[in-house]
């Protein structure tokens, strides 16, 4: 079997690694010859606009899927009529826009933060009104191509309201009421080509400075209780889109409830503990998703933990030195904000994960 993945950073690597095992190659595509997945698997270079280089790249593929939902939608319609496409572009197109992803969140009766459109944040009168209608403090976002907390604003008083208007003037944003969260919860979500559902535990994430720097499975019972919720919010998401492949939905749990900030429609950094802490991976899940075969058990195995390695590596020898770490680096130049790698501890109980993490946390 053939499988294309569009983008060849760490999430495409790690696909690419989880289909080695199963003896499924894999082919990447990206803008940039230097991308980390291209040191373990083939990578095709292009622009996503160029169709002689993307028939090249879907030439002899089983199945195409991507890693960022940022691909360019034509360009996976394209493909789409050449070679399956899982996730669909229908599914991509719904994830770009975050104001349609809330509508469509909305219409399937999943909470979410109150929330306006802006169509154009530097006219003021009309940012007014839509800060009236949500209340401050609040949050202003694009609508399209954020992440990792980038094209965002927060307003807290009136007076940053203005500011905050011409910092996104000429993109469509949306503005949503600053939710007083507990915690920050994902769950990850699995749909196979006939229509069956496998979800992980929902996984606890903490975010500093809009990125993410560790995830566990939620194993408390606070969680234990909001865990069918989630699934059947992610399963109504799923069927809706008549979806394949792996989904996470990322959550705000406030006051015993959830609220569904946004799901991006691929493997998920909040799940990379899966490759040691489950019995199958989100990244093998995907790939059985994807290309027909039975989805694999989410079982965890033991009480796992992850920690983003961002901007920087630690000394790889000392990382390893901690009982039960296992070490990932993807091969990409340190820099500052950038995620380079990752470690997951595994530990037979809560209390020796905690300690092995203090000690990691030493090393970082
Ligand atoms: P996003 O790009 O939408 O995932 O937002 C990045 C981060 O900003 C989230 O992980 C939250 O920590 C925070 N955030 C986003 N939207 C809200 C909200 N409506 N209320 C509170 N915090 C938010």
């Amino acid at each position: 079997m053939n499988v294309g993945i569009i983008g060849a950073g760490q999430l495409g690597r790690m696909l690419a690694l989880a289909a080695h095992r199963l003896g499924v190659r894999c082919r990447l595509f990206d803008t940039t010859p230097d991308a980390c997945g291209g040191q373990v698997a083939e990578l095709h270079v292009g622009e996503m606009s160029d169709r002689t280089a993307l028939e090249r790249f879907a030439a002899g593929l089983d199945v195409v899927s991507f890693e960022f939902e940022n691909v360019p939608v034509e360009a996976a319609a394209w493909l789409a009529q050449r070679v399956p496409v899982h996730p669909s572009p229908a599914a991509l197109a719904e994830a770009q826009d975050r104001l349609r992803e809330k509508q469509h969140f909305k219409q399937l009766g999943i909470p979410v933060p109150t929330f306006a459109a802006v169509d154009s944040p530097g006219d003021a009168p009309a940012l007014q009104a839509a800060v009236d209608q949500v209340g401050l403090p609040a949050i202003l976002k694009t609508r399209r191509l954020g992440y990792d907390g980038k094209g965002q604003s927060r307003l807290t008083m009136p007076a940053d309201v203005a500011a905050a208007g011409r910092a996104l003037a000429g993109q469509p944003a949306i503005i949503e009421a600053l939710v007083p969260f507990e915690r920050e919860l994902s769950l990850l979500a699995v749909r196979d080509r006939t229509g069956g559902l496998a979800y992980y535990p929902l996984v606890e994430n903490v975010h500093l400075e809009g990125i993410l720097r560790e995830s566990r499975p939620a194993a408390d019972a606070p969680a234990a209780t909001l865990q069918k919720r989630a699934e059947e919010y992610a399963s109504a998401l799923l069927r809706s889109l008549d979806y394949v492949g792996v989904l996470a939905l990322e959550l705000f749990e406030v006051g015993g409830r959830l609220l569904a900030n946004e799901m991006a429609p691929r493997v998920h950094n909040s799940g990379h503990w899966t490759i040691e802490g489950a019995e199958t991976s989100q990244f093998e899940n995907h790939l059985r998703a994807i290309l027909g075969w039975p989805l694999g058990s989410t079982q965890v195995v033991g009480c796992p933990a992850m920690v983003n390695l961002v901007g920087a590596l630690p000394d790889p020898a000392a990382v390893l030195a901690v009982p039960g770490a296992h070490l990932h680096r993807y091969g990409k130049a340190p820099r500052p904000r950038r995620k380079v790698g990752h470690i997951t501890i595994c530990a037979p109980d809560p209390r020796t994960r905690d300690q092995r993490l203090a000690a990691l946390r030493r090393l970082l």
